[in-house]
């Protein structure tokens, strides 16, 4: 990324530990060394050319102090950089308002200087962020009324001082413009950040609400069908009709814990960080297989577990929650009345992306509720026996994983289940 080399070479490495707003200073701070450093070199021949002379060790201050800026900064010294900034600042604009006679503008500057000290120190070093500017308006004071003699006076034509008044007028209204342009900017930008993460609570919050209500309804159906079948126990006397309600129960409490375990997958998603890691997909296939080896209707679904071997470089925990659900559900939704039922899965590596299909030739999905079937306890068959929360947790976590998934379903002929993610790359610099 173009941007994130720059901010590298001016900001140093350590991108990540910054805030957006400590970011936008340091790029500010260092935009105006650079701007310090290019004023510095420009008046050594602009004074060359005109004749003026005596200036040249001011000069070599500023480039001094603009590099030692620009290597504290990149440093993380941002404090120290800003210090040293301001102060040369000052300095400089002291000496050319000192040095011109007052007609030339120059001290409008120390407006500038003033707005910059609010703009490098922010909220945050006030106390630095109002001395300066204190610092600035005695110099002024100082430039305008006190004796001066060591700085050498600069010879003027009356031409030579217009254009110098005008330029000085408008450079000031621009540098002025721009840093309260920054300021407001950096503000607005944290305001927008507090009104997105206000929609994101409250979204949040929605599907809460949502979950809580769903999921307490969930985990109460089976807990009292339970109850029912042991009073039913105790009523039978007979063995054959007691085995058949132990097996009723036992089916149950394999759905609560089915759901438990989803509920977990969806925390853990939400709590724990991306990891990175070579996995073979070969391997990963075989142990989801085998994991579901004991499901319902395994025996009479031949599974293709694709021929190709590819070692990819993810999130292992959260690719096999993914490809779980997704041969779980191919294996829940298969069609009886077909001679042979197939599940297909397929690794695929393309440029920057792997892509994943799990394809069956079960039930299908109806065309108009194919768009609903990832939302949270959404289910599109009255057969289906899930809690409907499988496909929202393989969105999820598919969201965490950069990644996306898209479903291509015939009512009656099959699905076929698509999920793509992208080769490991570093998290962007926002
Ligand atoms: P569930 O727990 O009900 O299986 P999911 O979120 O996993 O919930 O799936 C949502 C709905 O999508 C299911 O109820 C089912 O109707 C449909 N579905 C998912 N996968 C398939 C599939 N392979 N074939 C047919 N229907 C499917």
């Amino acid at each position: 990324m173009r941007r994130r080399w720059l901010l590298i070479l001016v900001a140093g490495k350590n991108l990540s530990t910054l805030s957006d707003s400590d970011l936008r200073m340091v790029v500010l701070r260092a935009t105006l060394a650079l701007v310090g450093l290019s004023v510095g070199i420009g008046y050594i021949f602009i004074d060359h050319a005109t004749g003026i002379q005596g200036n040249e060790p001011f000069y070599a201050v500023t480039i001094a102090c603009s590099l030692i800026t620009l290597l504290f900064n990149r440093a993380g010294y941002h404090k120290l950089a800003s210090i040293l900034f301001v102060s040369i600042l000052n300095f400089i604009v002291f000496i050319f308002s000192a040095g011109d006679t007052y007609r030339s503008g120059v001290y409008i500057f120390f407006v500038v200087t003033s707005l910059t000290s609010f703009a490098l120190f922010g909220y945050k070093d006030r106390t630095l962020a109002l001395f300066f500017p204190i610092v600035s308006l005695a110099l002024f004071l100082y430039s305008f009324w006190g004796e001066h003699s060591f700085i050498p006076k600069r010879p003027f034509t009356e031409e030579y001082l217009q254009i110098n008044f005008t330029s000085n007028f408008i450079a000031a209204g621009v540098t002025s413009i721009a840093i309260v342009y920054f300021l407001i900017n950096v503000n607005f930008q944290s305001e927008k950040k507090v009104i997105d993460k206000n929609e994101q609570l409250a979204k949040a919050n929605a599907e809460l609400d949502r979950f809580v209500y769903s999921a307490s309804h969930d985990l109460r159906a089976p807990l009292s069908s339970i109850l029912g079948l042991v009073n039913l126990y105790e009523l039978s006397g007979n063995e054959a009709e007691r085995e058949t309600i132990i097996n009723l129960i036992r089916e149950r409490v394999n759905k609560m814990d089915n759901f438990i375990n989803e509920i977990l997958d969806y925390s853990r998603n939400a709590r724990l960080s991306l990891r990175q890691e070579n996995i073979s997909s070969r391997e990963l296939i075989h142990e989801i297989i085998e994991g579901l080896r004991y499901s319902k209707n395994f025996e009479k679904i031949r599974i293709d577990p694709g021929a190709d071997d590819h070692v990819l470089c993810t999130d292992p925990e959260r690719l096999k929650i993914v490809l779980n659900n997704l041969i779980a559900n191919s294996l829940k939704y298969f069609d009886p009345d077909k001679t042979q039922s197939y599940i297909k899965i397929d690794v695929q590596k393309n440029k920057d992306m792997w892509s994943i299909t799990v394809e069956d030739n079960g039930i299908g999905i109806p065309t108009e509720l194919q768009g609903r079937i990832f939302e949270m306890f959404y289910r599109a068959h009255d057969r289906s026996e899930g809690s409907g929360l499988g496909l929202y947790i393989v969105k999820e976590v598919i969201a965490r994983m950069h990644g996306s998934i898209t479903v291509n379903s015939e009512l009656n002929r099959g699905s076929k289940f698509t999920v793509t993610f992208p080769h490991p790359k570093p998290d962007p610099v926002s």
